[in-house]
């Protein structure tokens, strides 16, 4: 399996057949497992085998295989399933942190992410310190002898800024700390990010994987060390583990994953081109565009410049006025789904933030962001700019 593509992996890595040889994987929608004696109960507790389950919080042989298959994906040892991207996040955090420990994190971040590194975090006695995680020299300032962690989006949701992994992971791997990646954007299908240098990766299940905006889920990817070591004794305990159904549409959804974001990036590819050579918008930010300040970088990174860009429609008023008439696109704030998505960040995902931090992060108040889904590029663009064309 080790020499299958991502494509092939997607499809088969992980699966476990019952004794009926089904093709489609089973759901077991059990929470509990029978022992025979209570002499197998007692030693299934003391140490259980490789397809031995105890409790679907502890695991589930659905869910393994989601485990499993998700791993061979991106090139992890293991994966931990959780029942959103935010258990996920604060599962690989604080199950590695304790009181005292420092951790340097980027700024620009997903709303709930930003929220469990300055509330949750700090709350319990850990320090972190926040950096522009496009500038190395302040990360290279940030990160001191006793780092026990770094954190960042591969690419920040809403503003598409590309991080170096590859820079950031050996800065951080010199005073021996563990480099988290939120990689919702990159997708597992472009990901490398362990190559590059991660020693963690943490998804949203809940976007690409699925794909079609049913369930919530996510996942954290690392060593067997740290996932059975770290991950799992916290996550089985505190009770973040992802259903044996989720896990299902989520192997379901990776067996599509591939075909899917690289038809959406293709028409965010077109869709940025197009909006760019118009030139009506004051600003068309993609990372597959060559204007945008990371391009060389996203390249290097993940080959594409993503599911995701983001406009600038001036002003609030503009941009609800654009929002409102729109056609195919649907106002939510979901992304990596088979359908478009246009959201409002300042007002939706990030309206907790404070007005000075939205302005510094980029999340102007006629920023939108677009998550491109699988319809056809030409309708997109075209209501796209007939809805500029009201402004
Ligand atoms: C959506 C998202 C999350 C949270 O995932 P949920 O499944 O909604 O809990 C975390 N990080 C990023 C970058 C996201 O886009």
């Amino acid at each position: 399996m080790k020499t299958w593509n991502k494509r092939t992996k997607a499809v088969h890595a992980g699966i476990r057949r019952s004794q009926y040889n089904e093709v489609s994987e089973a759901i077991y929608l059990t929470q509990g497992f029978v022992y025979d004696t209570a002499e197998d109960a007692e030693a299934r507790f003391i140490q259980a085998g490789e397809d031995e389950f105890i409790y679907a919080r502890y695991g589930n042989p659905t869910v393994a295989m989601f485990e499993d298959r998700i791993a061979a994906l991106e090139g992890a040892e293991e994966g931990f399933a959780t029942a959103s991207g935010m258990a996920a996040v604060n599962g690989a955090l604080t199950a590695m942190l304790r009181a005292g420990d420092h951790v340097v994190s980027a700024r620009a971040l997903f709303g709930s992410c930003l929220y469990i590194l300055e509330e949750v975090l700090t709350r319990f006695g850990v320090n972190v310190t926040f950096v522009d995680g496009t500038d190395l020299a302040q990360w290279e300032a940030a990160i001191r002898p006793d780092t026990k962690a770094v954190f960042f989006e591969s690419v920040s949701n809403p503003t598409l800024e590309v991080i170096d992994i590859a820079a950031v992971s050996t800065m951080a791997h010199a005073v021996g700390a563990t480099v988290i990646v939120d990689n919702v954007f990159a997708t597992p299908v472009f990901s490398d990010a362990i190559a590059q240098g991660a020693d963690v990766v943490v998804y949203s299940a809940t976007k690409h994987i699925d794909g079609q905006g049913r369930a919530l889920g996510g996942v954290i990817l690392g060593t067997k060390e740290f996932i059975r070591g770290t991950v799992e004794p916290y996550m089985k305990h505190t009770g973040g583990s992802m259903s044996p159904f989720t896990a299902w549409m989520m192997l379901k959804g990776l067996e599509t994953i591939d075909l899917r974001v690289r038809a959406q990036a293709a028409s965010a590819q077109v869709l940025a081109d197009g909006l760019a050579a118009d030139g009506v918008l004051s600003n068309v930010i993609y990372p597959g565009l060559p204007s945008h300040p990371q391009a060389a970088l996203a390249l290097a990174q993940m080959g594409v410049g993503g599911t995701v860009l983001s406009i600038d429609a001036g002003t609030q008023a503009a941009a609800f006025k654009l929002l409102n008439a729109l056609d195919i696109w649907t106002i939510s704030n979901n992304l990596g789904d088979a359908k478009s998505i246009a959201t409002h960040p300042a007002t939706t995902t990030h309206q907790r933030l404070p007005d000075e931090t939205k302005i510094r992060l980029g999340i102007t108040p006629g920023l939108i962001r677009l998550s491109v889904g699988l319809e056809d590029a030409g309708d997109l663009l075209a209501d796209l700019r007939a809805a500029i064309a009201t402004l």
